[in-house]
């Protein structure tokens, strides 16, 4: 017998950015169908359709890109599928399985409020619900029917959880869910013909249709589960193993969210770590493969078989991730960070050539750096007028210096070559000439340069600048 092909997928909604915690779950989706040999489906859940934007879908489609999480099948998009739901279900309520129920949204206030009034859980009552010598209220006028998913009354659900094992739940404890409503007004004409699903009845029959044979999700949705589950019994279809990953916790311990810090893919970019550290970082938070802490997205394949997934939250830690992309940064192509900087350098206002040929710089810089961001802060001082600190220019253009600072400046402007040999000569030169050491000249040079004490060796750092930022930033004379 041939095991079936592994396929993944992942389902965000197109209300915002893709979020660190779909990214997350992107990547072990990803990983598990590349380990497995399997395939990974984009599917973009679009029914909420007063708050899915065409911004999002392109924003959600950048991040993927930008993280390499290449899908084999899609981006669907649910609100192209709409004939399909309406199909199943008339079929399921042909089949008793789903039924119509004309409550008024006022209906369904009172019966909350009478129910919480007797001090029970709020629930659908089960008034339109079909039964064998029931009599149901009588359809009202001008009201448009939801479609219901009839949930059996007793019994439970019990799944084997990837992430978190064992999970059982009473049917007691579970309603009849609205599965298609009604379109809202200004949706399109296909809506207000066909009805829009409710998330959990697509993703049902999105993930049966679409061959999906395990869903890594947030454990937000483990609620949801149960009547997803009863839903795929009703449909006949066979059920994907489920792994419901736990939430990303600031590092306040509390939910990450916007309001405490970065939670997009985008800003992360923005803020310039490599996609390649974010995926690493991402891979660790909440997955462990020994006590590997940088590995590479192939390693991470390999290893990747759904196990050793952790059961408690993850706490996001900025200085981790900080540190983990410093690794990143020193490895990365010299050439490959000066296209990053450059970008970074122009959204500053420096012009296309200003940022050209930026791989040396790079190269010099990058092993002090933990993002892009810090690299272009380095390297705009190549450009940009810099403002040495009161403090560190009286500690070290001193009296005693400027002379030889002097000297230095007329050798750098008269030698042949513009390079770090040259330079090197020049400062020794000029040490000799003054019975200076290099601890006392270098800082002087670096803080009217560069604006500050400490930079890696000057002569490499000089040679770095056009000739004549160097001699106009050491006239002080
Ligand atoms: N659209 C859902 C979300 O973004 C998908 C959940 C799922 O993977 O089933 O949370």
């Amino acid at each position: 017998m041939s095991t079936p092909t592994i396929r993944t997928r992942i389902a965000p909604s197109p209300t915002g950015f893709l979020h660190l915690g779909t990214a997350r779950t992107a990547l072990y989706s990803w990983a598990y169908a590349r380990h497995f040999g399997g395939q990974f489906v984009l599917r973009i859940e679009d029914t909420d359709v007063a708050r899915s934007t065409q911004d999002s879908v392109d924003q959600i489609l950048a991040s993927m890109r930008w993280l390499g999480l290449d899908y084999d099948e899609g981006p669907h998009y649910q609100m192209q599928r709409l004939a399909r739901y309406h199909e199943v279900v008339e079929q399921m309520i042909a089949a008793g399985t789903a039924y119509r129920c004309w409550c008024t949204p006022q209906e369904l206030d009172e019966m909350r409020e009478a129910q919480r009034a007797r001090g029970e859980k709020t629930r659908y009552d089960g008034r339109w619900r079909p039964a064998p010598g029931k009599v149901l209220p009588p359809v009202p006028a001008g009201v448009q029917p939801v479609v219901r998913f009839r949930n059996p009354l007793d019994g439970e659900v019990s799944w084997d959880d990837l992430v978190k094992g064992p999970i059982t739940i009473s049917n007691r404890e579970i309603d009849d869910l609205i599965i298609l409503r009604p379109a809202p007004e200004g949706a399109s004409a296909d809506a207000q013909a066909l009805g829009v699903p409710t998330y959990n009845f697509a993703v049902v029959v999105d993930d049966w249709d679409m061959g999906i044979t395990h869903v890594f999700r947030g454990d937000e949705h483990v609620n949801n589960t149960p009547w997803q589950i009863n839903i795929f019994r009703a449909l006949g279809a066979p059920l994907p193993t489920f792994g419901h990953c736990p939430i990303i916790l600031g590092d306040d311990g509390l939910k990450l969210s916007k309001r405490r810090g970065a939670v997009s893919v985008t800003a992360y970019e923005e803020a310039g770590y490599l996609p390649e550290a974010m995926l690493n970082y991402l891979a660790r938070l909440g997955w462990s493969h020994g006590d590997e802490e940088l590995f590479s997205r192939e390693q991470m394949v390999s290893w990747f078989d759904g196990s050793h997934l952790a059961k408690s939250p993850a706490q996001w830690d900025p200085a981790k991730l900080a540190w983990v992309n410093a690794h990143y940064l020193k490895a990365a192509d010299d050439e490959r960070l000066a296209v990053l900087v450059a970008q970074q350098l122009q959204s500053r206002g420096l012009t296309a050539a200003q940022t050209q040929g930026l791989a040396p710089a790079c190269a010099l810089f990058k092993d002090r750096c933990h993002t892009t961001v810090e690299l272009a802060d380095w390297i705009e001082m190549l450009h940009v007028a810099v403002t040495p600190r009161e403090d560190e220019r009286a500690q070290h253009v001193t009296e005693a210096v400027k002379p030889a600072l002097h000297s230095l400046r007329e050798r750098l402007a008269a030698m042949a070559a513009w390079d770090k040999p040259s330079i090197a000569q020049a400062m020794k030169e000029t040490l000799a000439a003054h019975g200076l050491k290099m601890p006392q000249l270098a800082p002087a040079v670096r803080v009217l340069v560069c604006g500050r004490a400490q930079t890696p060796s000057i002569d490499a750092v000089l040679a770095l600048f056009a000739r004549e930022v160097v001699l106009s930033r050491l006239e002080v004379l």
